[in-house]
């Protein structure tokens, strides 16, 4: 990290803040150019607050040279990171699709679902129980009571399940779910990430409606600081000025984060595109562009779904699109499954 002083800045105050930067363990380096004076702090910068820098009057700019995110840096852990979840492993050549409805809205759908999706060679179920909607009016999910369906569905057919976590409180209905989802709204629930670090669980972390990469891995250090190394990230789609589609899915983010990090990435184009027939060009794109896997919402009656319908493929739409999949994911290297 670089401090820029300003011009005059009273040597007194100088002093003062180089010997707190010392304090605080950090190397520090001096240069003097003809306008410019600056101090170099060499150490891990990652904790220190910018804005506290600012705000001293001796200080005129601050650069940042290290990213802010250590854990999730692949500049200290060059290596990608493969997560297993009960054998379906995400990252490092290994690719999976994770397939299932919007939200849980019976025992007779999630299992007819989970059959279909786990025949075509999904290795995850997906399933919304506690869905955090628009409108207070729509449905907001069955609950634990989903959850408990989707354990019934995990035990006929020994697929591991992803659900979507909405608040703290609700961790302890968690404790046996494969995948903990955030999804894209609590992305930035800090306290959430903090409580999730705490646990030794993968968690699939959603990106943002208008988040950045940066904010993205951020808040994937929340959950790594914490100790929970097993994140896995999630683009599916960020608000532009395009209405044609319900989101833009950010294709350059696929390369961008796996440069950035070493975790997975996962695509999920039902969000981004909001539409069916876009699901396969928009998951075959993201093979090509380097994602771990996909998340694709399927439906056995999308035009009866209590969410999410219009983006949902029934069981025969699924089979094809994912027969591309297992041939597009071949040609790239990748491992299905
Ligand atoms: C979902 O996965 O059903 C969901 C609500 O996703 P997102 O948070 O990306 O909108
Ligand atoms: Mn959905």
């Amino acid at each position: 990290m670089i401090v820029i002083l300003k011009e005059h800045a009273p040597e007194e105050k100088v002093n003062l803040l180089i010997a707190q930067l010392k304090e605080q363990g950090f190397a520090i380096h001096e240069s003097q150019g003809l306008h410019t004076r600056l101090i170099g702090l060499v150490g891990d910068t990652s904790k220190v607050d910018e804005n506290a820098l600012l705000a001293n009057d001796a200080v005129d700019q601050v650069k940042r040279i290290q990213e802010p995110y250590k854990n999730a840096n692949r500049k200290f852990h060059p290596q990608d990171t493969v997560i297993d979840v009960c054998g379906r492993k995400f990252g490092g050549g290994h690719f999976q699709v994770i397939s299932g409805p919007c939200s849980v809205e019976s025992e007779e759908q999630i299992l007819e679902v989970a059959d279909a999706v786990g025949e075509e060679g999904a290795g995850l179920l997906r399933g919304g129980a506690f869905k955090p909607r628009t409108s207070p009016y729509s449905f907001q999910g069955m609950g634990a009571e989903g959850l408990e369906l989707l354990r019934l569905a995990r035990a006929k057919t020994g697929m591991p399940f992803v659900t979507e976590i909405m608040d703290a409180s609700e961790i302890p209905l968690f404790e046996d779910v494969d995948i903990i989802q955030v999804g894209a709204r609590n992305m930035q629930n800090f306290e959430l990430l903090k409580k999730l670090g705490q646990l030794r669980r993968p968690i699939l972390l959603k990106r943002g409606l208008a988040n950045t990469l940066e904010e993205l891995l951020m808040s994937a250090e929340y959950i790594m600081a914490g100790g929970n190394e097993q994140v896995i990230l999630c683009e599916r789609g960020i608000r532009t000025f395009e209405t044609s589609t319900r989101n833009t899915l950010d294709i350059s983010a696929i390369p961008m984060l796996k440069k950035m990090s070493h975790l997975p990435v996962v695509v999920d184009p039902s969000h981004a595109a909001g539409i069916t027939w876009m699901v396969e060009p928009l998951s075959l794109a993201a093979i090509a562009a380097g994602a771990d896997g996909l998340i694709i919402e399927v439906h056995p009656h999308p035009e009866k779904a209590l969410s999410d319908g219009a983006q949902s493929l029934t069981p025969a739409q699924f089979r094809p699109v994912m027969e591309r999949i297992r041939k597009t994911a071949e040609f790239f290297g990748k491992k299905l499954g």
